[in-house]
């Protein structure tokens, strides 16, 4: 526990341009790109400000 950071997993990724391209796996985590051609997108993403 504790000690993380140590082995680079995710790298940028050149479709959202965030740091979630899982190098391995080979997609995005944020946008899921490399997985899949549309947007990673789910109803339970729904952040804040959109109450009901
Ligand atoms: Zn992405």
């Amino acid at each position: 526990m504790g000690k993380r950071g140590r082995k680079i997993v995710h790298i940028k990724c050149r479709r959202c341009g965030r740091v979630s391209f899982h190098r391995r796996k080979g997609y995005c985590a944020a946008c899921g790109f490399g997985r899949s051609r549309r947007l990673r997108k789910y109803s339970w993403l729904n952040k804040k400000k959109s109450r009901n």
